[in-house]
């Protein structure tokens, strides 16, 4: 088939989520000329296509939709904004020069040059074999992912009597979907003494249908030889050690697992890229620019948020950024570093410049009431809670960042009260 695309681009973007879409807006809006996202799928729309349940663009379009509606939005600016779209199309490698090849299912291997690149290529779900639970290898045991895709696209249950091991919000969510579809949920298992879901998730998809969750406890043992016939559920001690002497027996015929994401950087490894072990994620500067000049990273494959309005807000910068440099302008001198302290599990982006407001997301590793976050020893913000299932973010005026300047920055959240 005759291919209709171009041998340059100014931006291109790997990865059709949220995040690639919202990208190619803020190319688009900061002048760059020819824009192109390249996305696996068939349908572009990302991870949204599958979240059939309404609670997303609060923040970005001011009112409640559906995973599909927020990404139709998107999908329909981006093709008013003529950005071109390559779906069911696989982005290999990219070389340090911006170089991309690229499998297509219509136009065959591909190789295109970029100005500048946007990384949004997502994250996928820990398995199984990252936790290592003891037990048989029979059908049953999926991600609770797995499990949405085929309830919400293909129309099938993936068993009757369901468990869910991790209190993530997918895990949540599928709790409450599979209710309605006339499953029974025997319980939500999760090994850490507070839940990983956001608390919203918690009460209308848990309490409203009065599924409980079980704290300090995990699968110890997974039964049945061909299909899951049941579990044995142990609690954990501080260790995360299961004591078999005050475990349970649950029968159930399926196992949905929600204990993680991990962000899509098979790309960003390859390209050597400085990467940041907290996030599992790229090192960006102030910009969203990754260590390779040209290249930017924004969404979950930079690091993993809770809600999608925020994936958005970011990944339009990164666009914007990105074709600001392929259009040749200075980049802003980032001479404020900032590292993790006490109780932060992770901060992007990692330097800041004073030039500009700046927006940073953090996590806290414990949940803490009554406490203070501070940033070196001239800012402080309380909190009645933080957890580490929610995003902190935090919005930091030009005024603040100057007396900043030339430092390296901890960022601390103290308390003395434990969530
Ligand atoms: C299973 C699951 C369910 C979720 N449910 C919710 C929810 O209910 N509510 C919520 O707010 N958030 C949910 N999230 C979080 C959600 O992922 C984010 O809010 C948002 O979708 C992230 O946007 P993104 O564009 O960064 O990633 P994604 O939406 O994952 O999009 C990434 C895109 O990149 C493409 N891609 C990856 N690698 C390549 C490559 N090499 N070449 C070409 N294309 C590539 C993928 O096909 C995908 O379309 C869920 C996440 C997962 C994994």
């Amino acid at each position: 088939m005759n291919n209709p695309l171009k041998k340059k681009y100014t931006v291109v973007i790997v990865g059709g989520g949220p995040a690639g879409l919202s990208a190619a807006l803020g190319a688009r809006a900061a002048g760059a000329e020819r824009i192109l996202i390249i996305d696996r799928e068939i349908e572009v729309g990302g991870i949204l296509n599958q979240c059939i349940h309404s609670g997303f663009g609060l923040h970005h379009f001011k009112e409640e939709l559906t995973g599909p509606e927020y990404a139709e939005r998107c999908i329909n600016s981006a093709r008013s904004a003529d950005v071109e779209i390559l779906s069911d199309s696989y982005v290999l490698d990219i070389s340090p020069e911006l170089q991309l090849e690229i499998i297509s299912s219509r136009y065959g291997y591909l190789n295109l040059k970029a100005q500048a690149v946007v990384l949004a290529m997502g994250c996928r779900e820990r398995t199984r074999g990252a936790i290592r639970t003891p037990g048989f290898r029979p059908a049953g045991v999926m991600t609770a992912g797995l499990a949405q895709k085929m309830v919400n696209m293909k129309g099938l249950l993936p068993g009757r009597r369901i468990a869910i091991l991790g209190s993530g919000d997918i895990g949540l969510i599928m709790a409450r979907r599979l209710i309605l579809e006339g499953c029974e949920v025997t319980g939500v298992y999760e090994v850490q003494p507070y839940s990983n879901g956001l608390t919203r998730n918690l009460v209308q998809c848990l309490d409203d249908f009065a599924i409980p969750l079980h704290l300090s406890t995990t699968v110890a043992f997974i039964h049945g030889r061909d299909r899951v016939e049941g579990l044995t559920i142990a609690p954990v001690n501080e260790q995360y050690i299961p004591d078999p002497k005050r475990s349970w027996e649950v029968a159930c015929d399926t196992l949905l697992l929600s204990i993680g994401l991990i962000p899509e950087n098979e790309l960003s490894t390859k390209l050597r890229l400085r990467m940041d072990p907290a996030t599992g994620g790229p090192q960006v500067t102030s910009t969203l620019e990754t260590s390779l000049p040209g290249v930017f990273a924004c969404g979950n494959v930079l690091h993993v948020h809770d809600i999608v309005d925020f994936v958005s807000e970011e990944a339009s910068r990164a666009g914007r950024f990105a074709a600001e440099v392929a259009a040749g302008r200075r980049r802003p001198s980032d001479n404020i570093a900032l590292q993790a302290g006490a109780n932060i599990a992770s901060c992007v982006p990692q330097s800041l410049s004073p030039d500009r407001k700046q927006t940073i997301y953090l996590r806290v590793k414990q949940p803490v009431k009554n406490c203070i976050l501070t940033i070196g020893d001239r800012y402080e913000k309380k909190f009645r809670v933080l957890t580490p299932s929610e995003m902190i973010r935090l919005t930091l005026a030009p005024e603040v960042l100057d007396r900043y300047f030339g430092e390296n920055l901890k960022i601390d959240v103290r308390s003395q009260e434990v969530a």
